[in-house]
């Protein structure tokens, strides 16, 4: 086959990936553990632990799956064999056709492991590009795009990352921590506006944003992040408003229109983090590479 009919070949069999039973109701099980899998192969593995992938993909599954009362990562992992795409194996056999399922301990116990299926795991692994465009296919097939990058963010893919790199810094990767260490140490809380909500134990419309770009060499650490709300990380990499050395709001003089939703913070101090502010080098970088305007 081709490039372009492989291409469409696995598009098609991941279009029409089988969910069970779900009544019209949305089931992203599968398409959240390929995009794990997909960010784990981007780092060079490619026999995933069901062990080592149960506790994200649960988290995956908590924040933007439909809401449950418990979750099954053990499901996809097994289910996802019956389409063509991935293989299971462990200590013993099991029937993946079997509707009662194993149970996570279960997978666990008998060391059970996943990878792609062979010509699929070799389309995507011989050009970086084959890899990212499927999961870019998956996010685009399956999700709003208002929350494309809290998923990348999670499964540890940068859809830009597209550069041919040393394999040092390929593997340097992204930190999977970083989101979850920025939220904690602003307590949860846009560091504008104050804004924090959750769902049940989930925050919503909150996230880590990198003040110097991870595509222009920016660190995965507190002292490059500082968690906003959607709107106001929005207008950050946007350049709307930029911080001063002594982390006050300074707005763009091109801004204008219904303003007041960042007017009323220009000259505010930012709520700080418990710990690690934001590195003045990466504030200078923003204000340098982004801030439309200058103070
Ligand atoms: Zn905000």
């Amino acid at each position: 086959m081709s490039i372009d009919s492989r291409e469409s070949f696995y598009k098609d069999k991941i279009r029409h990936i089988r969910v069970a039973n779900t009544g019209g109701h949305r089931a992203p099980h599968k398409p959240l553990l390929m995009l794990l899998v997909l960010g784990q192969y981007l780092k060079g593995k490619r026999l995933i632990r069901f062990a080592d992938i149960c506790e994200p993909l649960t988290l995956m599954l908590r924040e933007f799956g439909p809401y449950r009362r418990n979750y099954y990562p053990n499901f996809p992992f097994i289910k996802l064999h019956n389409d063509g795409l991935w293989k299971i194996s462990g200590d013993v056999a099991v029937d993946t056709l079997n509707r009662g399922g194993y149970s996570k301990n279960f997978l666990i116990d008998n060391h059970f492991t996943g990878r792609f299926e062979p010509g699929f795991e070799r389309y995507l692994l011989e050009d970086r590009n084959h890899l990212l465009d499927i999961a870019r296919f998956i996010l685009e097939t399956n999700f709003p795009a208002t929350i494309h990058q809290d998923i990348l963010q999670i499964a540890q893919i940068d859809l830009n990352d597209t550069a041919e790199r040393t394999v040092d810094s390929r593997q340097k990767g992204r930190d999977p921590h970083f989101r979850e260490d920025v939220l904690i140490a602003y307590n949860y809380t846009c560091a504008v506006c104050g804004f924090e909500l959750r769902l049940g134990r989930n925050p919503v419309g909150l996230e880590a944003a990198h003040i110097r770009w991870h595509s222009a060499g920016g660190e995965d650490a507190i002292s490059n992040g500082m968690a906003l709300c959607s709107l106001h990380h929005k207008l950050f990499d946007l350049g709307v408003f930029t911080l001063t050395d002594q982390y006050e709001i300074a707005l763009s003089d091109m801004i204008n229109g219904n303003v007041g939703i960042i007017e009323r913070f220009r000259s505010h101090q930012i709520t700080l983090p418990s710990r690690d502010y934001p590195a003045i080098g990466n504030i200078r970088w923003h204000r340098r590479e982004v801030f439309k305007g200058s103070i």
